[in-house]
């Protein structure tokens, strides 16, 4: 189907079926005062409020799922449209000009980096109970990888899964694990062979959070939410087939998983937190438009997300192509979480001491919330100095740094 001819029929649908937002007019500037003023990175709530939010969010995605905007380009047989990135991306556009309930960082973890792993790796009974639950979000799939002791390291991960009759015994436990207290399911890397050497002793494995001896404790954000959590395993039992490609290939999942979520955040994270067109519009409504110095930082910002997008662009051709993510991902991650940190310095310059108390007035101190999150995504999905690694290695084939001697 021609991507314009697609993108007139989800316009249409659109406009049937969700509200045009109130603070945009075309490519006009942002309407200083209208709507939400929210430039959060991660969200400020209790759990009873994330549950809300995730029913919220999960409503939408399977009205445009059972309407065929949830899947775009999903094969038809794992319940999508089987249509190209192209035509995913041309939905997005439109879709972010409408009141919608937002996206959150467990629904790009299910959508983006557990369904489409369990499409390479599920066997064709698993994508065909998990893949279409996921994408229409009636199942939620955190990522349980990093441990108290591995995390950019993550293969000196200790937490065991030992064979038990037909299944496995699962004893550990996991950190930071975004959305927790919400998700039914977890994509958890286990150590099953401590003899084997550190990538290859490892599996996969799909466990369900409700299982016996799953124990998930909140970690307290300096945002004032708790989206992380700590997640204990205690003797779970796992029947096998939740095993999650053959066991020792668990690095291999892993690593498959790590660069989807690179891809993910190389497409601007789903839009998180600020935006330039939110700090030009603060800077216009602050009479602050002629000052050399912000001019200058909102020049930066623009062409940093401008090239973010084209690097999304290019990404996407690549993916059409048939090549799976590469470390060029690792480009697009890094280039986001600069964009994120020349957001909150544009803003701090803008607001300075405002930041520091709220006054009510809109659109001012609600970027507290954007600089006490923005720094976090500088270490989530493998940090920042991780990504320059991979780049100097991956991609520019600089000499490996040094690697400690095996034992
Ligand atoms: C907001 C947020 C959400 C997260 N969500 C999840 C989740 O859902 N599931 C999950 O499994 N994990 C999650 N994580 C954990 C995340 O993957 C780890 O924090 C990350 O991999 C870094 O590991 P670490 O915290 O143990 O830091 P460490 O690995 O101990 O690193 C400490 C510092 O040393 C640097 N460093 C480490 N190794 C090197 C090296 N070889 N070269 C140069 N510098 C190095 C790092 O860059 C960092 O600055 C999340 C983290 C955050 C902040």
């Amino acid at each position: 189907m021609q991507i314009e001819v697609f993108r007139e029929e989800a316009v249409r649908w659109l406009k049937t079926t969700a509200v045009p937002r109130a603070d945009i007019a075309g490519d006009a500037p942002l309407v200083w005062g209208a709507g939400s003023d929210s430039v959060a990175v991660f969200e400020n709530t209790t759990e009873e409020e994330e549950r809300l939010q995730a029913e919220r969010i999960s409503d939408w995605q399977s009205t445009k799922f059972d309407a065929g905007y949830g899947a775009i380009a999903w094969p038809t047989e794992l319940g999508g449209r089987g249509l190209t990135p192209a035509h995913e991306a041309a939905f997005r556009a439109e879709e972010a000009k409408f009141e919608t309930p937002g996206f959150n960082e467990l629904f790009g973890v299910t959508i983006g980096l557990v369904a489409p792993t369990i499409g390479i790796f599920g066997t064709p009974e698993q994508q065909q109970r998990f893949i279409p639950s996921l994408l229409r979000t009636d199942l939620l799939a955190c990522q349980l990888f990093s441990e108290p002791g591995a995390g950019s390291d993550l293969a000196s991960l200790s937490c065991r899964a030992e064979r038990d009759g037909d299944g496995w015994r699962i004893t550990g436990q996991k950190v930071w694990t975004s959305g927790a207290r919400v998700a039914h399911y977890g994509e958890a890397i286990c150590r099953t062979d401590p003899s084997a050497p550190k990538h290859h002793g490892m599996t996969a494995f799909l466990v369900p959070l409700d299982a016996p001896g799953v124990e998930v404790r909140p970690i307290r954000q300096m945002t004032g939410g708790s989206t992380f959590n700590e997640v204990f395993l205690e003797d779970v039992l796992v029947p096998d087939d939740l095993r999650l490609g053959a066991p020792g290939d668990g690095w291999k999942v892993a690593l498959t998983t790590l660069g989807f979520e690179r891809g993910l955040s190389s497409a601007g994270g789903g839009g998180l937190g600020g935006s330039f067109r939110r700090l030009h519009a603060l800077s216009r409504q602050l009479d602050r438009t002629t000052e050399p110095v912000t001019r200058q930082q909102l020049a930066k910002l623009y062409i940093g997300e401008r090239l973010l997008s084209m690097l999304g662009q290019r990404a996407r051709a690549a993916m059409e192509a048939g090549g799976p993510p590469g470390p060029e991902g690792s480009v697009g991650k890094l280039l986001w979480t600069q964009n994120m940190s020349r957001t909150s310095d544009l803003a701090s310059t803008l607001l300075g001491p405002r930041l520091g108390a709220d006054t009510g007035e809109w659109g001012t101190f609600a970027w507290a919330e954007h600089l006490l999150g923005a720094p976090g995504y500088r270490i989530a999905g493998g940090s920042d100095e991780i990504q320059r690694n991979i780049i100097g290695e991956r991609v520019l084939g600089l000499p490996r740094e040094p690697r400690p001697a095996a034992p």
